[in-house]
């Protein structure tokens, strides 16, 4: 009945193999008493042996960098540009669909081509897909293999897109995921669910809620979550039920 179709691209994850047993998630709750129990000391984090993929990242970056095919100041650049890179930017892209039906229908062609119209680069990403939210269909994105994230327009990936629980079972059971997540699907809604890749990424273009005619780009674009747009929760204006 969950109907998880599976999406499932080539993976050649030539460009995030540190996420791979390196959780990064030191949420710690502070429930303990600390009077009995001292805190040992935190580590620093580059207090550990570095793991080969970072002496590989090194050893090119330099390389990179001794050629000349790099400056130390572009990669910072790049690191910058991409820690600027946050939500917001993806709801832009989302209001502005939901606005303009011409737009919309542009995004959902040619995501690249839609994205560049707005000053959003993919870069060298090879493919980057819209995949649209209906009364009959919701799409989820996943990445099983480790982290493929749309974050060109949503930033840092959150950590549990991460995790193995959420990698593993959403393919298998995404309805129960989604009801995890507060996502509640009528049973006649087929749930789609699609496996990003280092060379394909998505963007879930969710349903524009009842109640916003009139409203402005800026103004939809606020309701506009990171996980509406991952497909783990659905954009609801405020005070209103959820429009799924
Ligand atoms: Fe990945």
């Amino acid at each position: 009945m969950s109907g998880g179709k599976r999406d499932h691209g080539d993976h050649s994850h030539d460009d995030h193999g540190h996420n791979h047993g390196h959780d990064h998630d030191h949420d710690h709750g502070h429930s303990h008493s600390h009077a009995d129990a001292p805190h040992p000391p935190q580590r620093d984090h580059d207090a550990d042996d570095m793991s080969a993929y970072e002496v590989l990242e090194e050893a090119v970056r330099s390389l990179l960098v001794e050629k000349g095919v790099l400056t130390n100041a572009e990669i910072a650049g790049q690191v910058d540009l991409m820690d600027s890179r946050s939500p917001a930017l993806g709801a832009k892209v989302i209001a502005k669909a939901w606005a303009d039906p011409a737009y919309k229908k542009h995004l959902l062609a040619d995501t690249r081509a839609a994205l560049s119209d707005v000053g959003i680069d993919i870069g060298t990403l090879a493919d980057f897909r819209t995949v649209e939210n209906t009364p009959k269909v919701h799409n989820v994105i996943v990445c099983t293999l480790c982290s493929c994230y749309p974050k060109l327009l949503l930033g840092i990936p959150p950590a549990w897109y991460k995790s193995l629980a959420y990698r593993s079972r959403v393919v298998i059971d995404p309805r129960s995921v989604l009801d995890e997540f507060g996502v509640r699907l009528k049973p006649a809604v087929e749930v789609r669910v699609h496996d990003a890749t280092a060379d394909l990424r998505y963007l879930v273009l969710p349903m524009r809620p009842k109640d916003t005619e009139g409203w402005s780009e800026e103004k939809l674009a606020a309701i506009v979550t990171r996980d509406s747009m991952v497909g783990t929760a659905v954009p609801a204006v405020p005070g209103a039920a959820a429009a799924e």
